[in-house]
């Protein structure tokens, strides 16, 4: 029986593997990808707002000239602290359940690439399974059409083309300033009545004045109602607007599938199935079950990142160790 089983290698699943190894455990990582493959999705040409050091796991450095690091140095980072701290990782091995024993131990169930079905025992289980898998739907007619993506990658398929973003945080804006490189044409619909507080400064100024300059139209107050192939329907304050569009990039933000959690036993409340856990240990209601990074944040799932969940790991050990004592 395995003492520990993380599932999720993402830099909070992989900084509790690091902790946990140090306090003396083995612990066994589940990861249906590779290591840090969120990030490995993220914008090609990505900048974190965090600077190095607050991104940092297991006390290794993470040393770059760039005052806040690119996802391609994130990803090397990742990869060398995984190589080098040796924690187990079975890579492209997803955990499909986790059925909570009589003796309150765990049988963690698992599909790798092959289609082959295991069944891991664990005395403990922590879910570290992030939130990237799950993008927040708009629930709007032709949200699911092919020129639509909760994804964005790159500005050059979006060539001169008429792009319409939803959203008006981070992603979005990073998105439309990228575009205006590729001279898309560039709608941004956002709900919020003012610029959000969470653009990262340094970029706020400069698509203000994007803006202004009337090279995205920007559109507060409004949600976009439908999606053709062809055309975006906006609400705003004055009125329903029939834009004419070619992609849509709809930048909502992520949450948390709590699939494992609930069906385990974990209590989880409200629309957002928010788990109910121990902030001081991570535990959650059901003994044993643990949770690390962004799969323990409520309803605003930025509450969490990986400067705040890469700490988690060590308040399972911690718990964990005076468990054994
Ligand atoms: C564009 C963007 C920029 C960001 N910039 C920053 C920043 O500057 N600073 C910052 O601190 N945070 C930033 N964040 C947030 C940060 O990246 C996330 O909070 C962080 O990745 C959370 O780490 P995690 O380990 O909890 O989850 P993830 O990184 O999502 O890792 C979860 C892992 O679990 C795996 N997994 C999922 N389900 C299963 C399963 N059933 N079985 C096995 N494995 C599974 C996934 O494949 C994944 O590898 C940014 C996010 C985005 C989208």
């Amino acid at each position: 029986m395995e003492e520990v089983i993380i599932i999720g290698a993402g830099p909070c699943g992989l900084s509790a593997g690091i902790e946990l190894k140090r306090a003396g455990f083995d612990p066994l990582l589940l990861e249906k990808h590779v290591v840090a493959h969120s990030i490995s999705q993220y914008p090609t040409y990505m900048q974190f707002f965090s600077s190095p050091e607050l991104l940092e796991i297991g006390d290794y450095p993470f040393s770059t000239p760039n005052d806040k690091p690119y996802r391609l140095e994130a990803l090397t980072y990742y990869r060398n602290v995984a190589q080098h701290s040796q924690v187990r990782i079975r890579s492209y091995e997803e955990a499909t359940a986790v059925i909570p024993q009589a003796d309150g131990s765990f049988i963690v169930e698992t599909l790798n690439r092959l289609g082959e079905k295991t069944a891991h025992a664990a005395r403990s289980v922590v879910v570290a399974t992030g939130y990237f898998d799950h993008p927040n739907l708009l629930g709007i007619p032709g949200e699911e059409l092919p020129n639509v993506t909760h994804f964005y990658r790159e500005a050059h398929p979006y060539t001169g083309m008429r792009v319409c973003i939803i959203g008006g945080n981070n992603s979005a804006v990073d998105a439309a300033m990228d575009l205006l490189k590729v001279n898309a044409s560039v709608t941004v619909v956002y709900r919020g009545s003012d610029y959000s507080p969470n653009i990262k400064p340094w970029v706020r100024p400069i698509f203000e004045s994007m803006v202004n300059k009337g090279r995205v139209r920007m559109l507060f107050n409004s949600t976009v109602e439908v999606i053709s192939l062809g055309h975006v329907r906006v609400r705003t304050p004055e009125g329903v607007q029939e834009l004419e569009n070619d992609f849509v990039l709809a930048l909502t933000g992520f949450r948390s599938s709590r699939r494992f959690l609930s069906a385990a036993g974990v209590t989880v409340e409200g629309d957002w199935e928010i788990p109910k856990f121990d902030p001081a240990t991570m535990e959650t209601n059901v003994p044993g079950l643990y949770l690390a990074g962004v799969v323990a944040a409520g309803r605003d799932a930025n509450e969490i990142f990986i400067e705040t969940g890469r700490s988690h790991g060590k308040l399972i050990a911690a718990h964990l160790l005076a468990g054994r004592a």
